[in-house]
């Protein structure tokens, strides 16, 4: 298992790679001008506000009336995504000596603010940037179903919809299919045709009733229960639906969670780099018209109240008016909007929350403004890591050690870690950030590369094992070099991210809490280890392995992982909007992440909800906008084509083969 950072790399790399042959652009029409006469030659440096309110600045380095040099500081913002995106906007501020910035996945907002400053400042070195006014064309289409955002669940909803025999557009924002999706490598699904092979027809020990049972009961019955119900019933069919469509899907072959062992394995994993080549040809074989770059901004509902289509902005500043009979909003939710995410999170939550950018303009909010309700908003907290790129923290912020809050506190039972969502959620619930600590014993003994395979357990998950497709570990596990170690606490320390303190004193001075407080935590926390009893937190006695005694004591600071944001609407169990009145507005249905009720309060947990939500509830909306525009929805069910066999053959050989 990577870091969420690491996570947050590979995807900004992915999706810009697959975005790289086609370069969005801002809407912006504004072109600079480099009138040398009114240009001053120099340095000049402005800020304005990126993703989550962060400050990024620019510095422009002005020669003979040209930009010779650009520094832009995103240091402030997501690592992974804005926070790597400087030097590219930079080059791109020389190359285009402007601040007319391309889309950079995944950084859009980030995009937004440094544009800002790189104009502010070029208008300080006097060059001119008023508008040319060369906005494009304004444009109309029509087809039986709108589908707006072609991530995961947009996807699936325009192919359904085709194969049903509509006519489909797709309106995406960035240059490219899936969304997130490109990011998540499995779904949550009971009785597939891949757990009928591995356990046998009777074989599974869960059910739809058990799977139900706990979704509905983590929600503590507030969510949409007949929702999960048609969820729990149909992922199987999703599973099949993609097998049929080339997809290679395969079963982990342990869960992927800890809390979960006892139970039947019900993550199918794909290969995420390889689902939307295939599902975009099948989108090309059945017409889908699909318009990348181009942003919906706004429903368009007629007299009766029925929703009929959308207003679009086109990648060159030009309008796209389609309307429709259904419009399918698949926008993947609000991670991107900062009011949204504070008022969610909370104001401290949110800026110290690792939080993964979304995409620029909430679909949420145009359906809001057609009289949809607002369902409940919640967010994605799913992973503990470093505020800065190492590789210590998969130990150090994986394991049941001694986990203390900004207090110096204790505030749960460690062995919450069995669970990514739940210890997650508990490091929000202080703040969104906590420390754990540990002592040179602990370093001596976790960077004793003796120890490999002594059955002594130097890491939490080494204990439980999180395996990949082929049963091996993955997360990075004890022993670590400690070349590494030292290197990484290095890194931490340089970006005030942790570091190695001689004294306790000196790391309740870095925690910020009273030393007092932390001296009695690490007695106490030290008693339970001796005696194996946690009195405050009934922890399992095989948790309660590593005292903190003789310093040095290592120090890393753990921010809490945002996935991303659930929720906007409510919707029946045919994903058609709901108002207030929990009446149904014609024409209009929600998908994926956009819609609340699955996870209430919190993300459910179980692996593979967030995907197999959102390509179920694209393939059934897709069906029922079809229908709704007069054909015959195809009926999906477990049976395999014969391509679908093909495929699951495949895909067991590349899960044998390390694919
Ligand atoms: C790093 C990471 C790992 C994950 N791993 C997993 C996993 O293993 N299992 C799991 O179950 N879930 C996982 N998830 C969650 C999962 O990816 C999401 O639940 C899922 O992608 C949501 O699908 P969606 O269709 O709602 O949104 P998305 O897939 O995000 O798609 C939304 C699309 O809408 C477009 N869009 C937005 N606004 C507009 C607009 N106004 N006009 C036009 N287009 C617009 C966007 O550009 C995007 O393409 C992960 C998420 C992340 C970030």
């Amino acid at each position: 298992m990577k870091s969420l950072s690491q996570i947050m790399l590979s995807l900004l790399m992915v999706v810009s790679l697959t975005a790289c042959s086609s370069t969005g652009s801002t809407t912006s029409t504004d072109t600079p001008s480099t009138n040398e006469s009114t240009v001053t030659d120099g340095e000049y440096t402005a800020t304005a506000t990126g993703f989550g309110n962060g400050e990024v600045s620019v510095t422009l380095t002005v020669e003979n009336g040209e930009i010779t040099n650009a520094v832009v500081d995103t240091t402030s913002q997501s690592e992974g995504y804005g926070a790597d995106a400087s030097e590219g906007l930079a080059s791109q501020i020389v190359e285009k000596q402007s601040y007319d910035l391309d889309v950079v996945s995944g950084a859009t907002v980030t995009r937004d603010g440094v544009s800002d400053a790189t104009k502010q400042a070029m208008e300080q070195a006097g060059f001119t940037t008023e508008s040319t006014e060369t906005v494009g064309e304004d444009q109309t289409a029509n087809a039986d179903v709108l589908v707006i955002g072609m991530g995961a669940s947009g996807t699936m909803a325009a192919l359904k919809a085709a194969e049903s025999g509509a006519t489909v557009i797709g309106v995406e924002a960035t240059a490219s299919l899936g969304g997130f999706g490109n990011a998540a490598q499995g779904m949550f699904a009971i009785n597939s045709v891949e757990q009928e092979e591995r356990y046998g027809e009777d074989g599974l020990t869960t059910d739809e009733d058990y799977w139900y049972d706990h979704m509905s009961s983590h929600n503590n019955q507030r969510g949409n229960n007949k929702l999960i119900r048609t969820f729990v019933s149909e992922a199987k069919n999703t599973v099949s639906y993609l097998l049929n469509h080339g997809v290679k899907m395969f079963l982990s072959p342990t869960a992927q969670q800890i809390a979960h062992f006892d139970t039947d394995v019900v993550y199918h994993r794909w290969n995420n780099a390889d689902p939307f080549t295939h599902l975009g040809a099948a989108l090309e074989e059945n017409n889908v018209d699909i318009r990348y770059n181009t942003t919906a901004t706004e429903l368009i509902v007629d007299e009766n109240g029925k929703v009929t289509g959308a207003k679009c902005t086109t990648e060159d500043g030009g309008t796209l008016t389609v309307t429709a009979n259904s419009t399918i909003v698949a926008t993947g939710s609000f991670a991107s909007n900062a009011e949204l995410m504070e008022e969610v999170l909370g104001k401290t939550v949110y800026s110290n929350a690792n939080v993964m950018a979304g995409t620029p303009l909430p679909g949420v909010e145009m359906m809001w403004n057609v009289g949809a309700a607002r369902g409940d908003l919640l967010t994605m907290n799913h992973g503990v890591n470093a505020g800065a790129t190492v590789t210590v923290d998969q130990l150090t912020l994986n394991s049941p050690i001694l986990w203390v809050n900004n207090q110096g506190k204790r505030f749960m039972n460690e062995d919450l870690l069995k669970d990514t969502v739940e210890f997650t959620d508990a490091v929000v619930a202080q703040g969104g950030t906590c420390y754990t600590i540990v002592d040179q014993t602990t370093v001596d003994r976790w960077t004793d590369m003796s120890q490999e395979n002594t059955g002594t357990w130097v890491h939490y998950w080494d204990r439980f094992g999180i395996v990949d497709e082929n049963g091996n570990p993955t997360i990075y596990h004890a022993p670590i070099d400690i070349e590494t170690w030292n290197a990484d606490f290095e890194t931490l320390a340089a970006s005030n991210e942790g570091g190695v303190f001689d004294t306790i004193e000196e790391v309740a001075e870095f925690i910020g809490c009273n030393p007092a407080d932390l001296q009695e935590t690490i007695d106490n926390y030290n008693n339970y280890v001796q005696t194996g009893v946690d009195e405050e937190f009934f922890k399992s006695s095989e948790s309660l392995i590593y005292t903190v005694s003789e310093g040095p004591y290592y120090v890393t600071k753990g921010h809490a992982g945002v996935l991303g944001a659930l929720g906007g609407v409510n919707t029946n169990e045919k994903l058609q909007v709901l108002n207030d009145q929990y009446e149904v507005i014609e024409g209009l249905y929600a998908t994926g992440n956009n819609v609340s009720g699955i996870s209430f309060g919190s993300y459910q947990d179980v692996e593979g909800v967030g995907l197999g939500f959102s390509l179920t509830s694209g393939r059934l909306a897709g069906g029922y906008a079809a229908e709704a525009a007069g054909y015959e929805a195809v009926e999906d069910t477990t049976e395999l084509t014969e391509l679908g066999q093909t495929t699951m053959e495949e895909a067991s050989t590349a899960t044998i083969s390390g694919h």
